[in-house]
């Protein structure tokens, strides 16, 4: 049976999101922004909750995990490396590792760069993928404890994901991206259309992800970086594409 998924919005502008294996009726909520919109969450599928798959010790992403635990009794799984900074953890994961939520199957993908232990979690059989704060839709995240060479590194990992994979991040920056990613590739066609769509979801008061792989490809200028033309109109041609990255990465911080 396919794995069902419920998006929503918690804080100012995070995504929550529930995961959900029929079959055995195990629910994940990936990472948990505040409890009270996870809960609500729940109420409206009619799911119980089993586990809690967290991507990084950020407070936006954890601070519902203890009241949601000591409510539901459920599995905190996180990244090994950042286990001490997040709370009531049960398990702890790294590159490679497997976690079954009932019947679903996740694997483990270290993305280190905004935080040194961020993981991601790729299902391959729905072909879904949370990333939390490595990829947005248009954007990445900021390069808060790793460095620009390690970060480029974990987004090529997630660039090796097949393209009809669903992208779930934990963000709604969109709109922001593409009026940043407009500054790098003006006339990427792609990325026109992407910006006519996000509107059109923004005025349904839609979320804008997930988005697929294939398109983030296409459009999203943090992907894009070894792209010739892209190097080029950086003034950056030949050089190593981390350092492409590095300067993309720059101008989106200070744009
Ligand atoms: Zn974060």
């Amino acid at each position: 049976m396919p794995a069902q998924s419920c998006l929503f919005l918690c804080l100012k502008d995070n995504f929550g999101v529930l995961v959900h294996d029929s079959e055995t009726m195990a629910t994940a909520a990936i990472d948990a922004p505040e409890a009270a919109p996870v809960e609500a969450a729940l109420k409206r599928t009619g799911w119980q909750l089993t586990d809690i798959l967290v991507t990084h010790h950020h407070h936006d992403h954890t601070g519902g995990i203890e009241a949601l635990k000591s409510r539901h009794r459920c599995r905190v799984v996180a990244p090994a490396a950042e286990a001490s900074g997040i709370p009531a953890v049960d398990e702890t994961v790294r590159e490679g590792d497997r976690v079954q939520v009932g019947s679903l199957e996740a694997h483990v993908i270290e993305t280190p760069g905004h935080t040194a232990g961020h993981i991601s979690y790729f299902l391959p059989a729905d072909k879904l993928a949370f990333v939390g704060d490595t990829l947005f839709s248009i954007g990445c995240g900021r390069v808060i404890e790793g460095n620009p060479e390690m970060m480029w590194k974990s987004l090529l990992k997630l660039r090796a994901l097949p393209d009809d994979t669903r992208i779930f991040c934990g963000h709604e920056y969109t709109m922001a991206n593409i009026s940043f990613a407009k500054t790098i590739e003006p006339a990427n066609a792609l990325l026109v259309a992407r910006e006519q769509e996000a509107n059109r979801l923004i005025a349904q008061n839609k979320p804008t992800i997930p988005t697929f792989m294939g398109e983030e490809k296409a459009a999203n200028p943090f992907l894009r970086a070894d792209v010739p033309e892209v190097a080029q109109s950086l003034g950056l041609a030949g050089k190593p594409t981390w350092q492409v990255f590095a300067e993309i990465r720059e101008r989106k911080n200070r744009f």
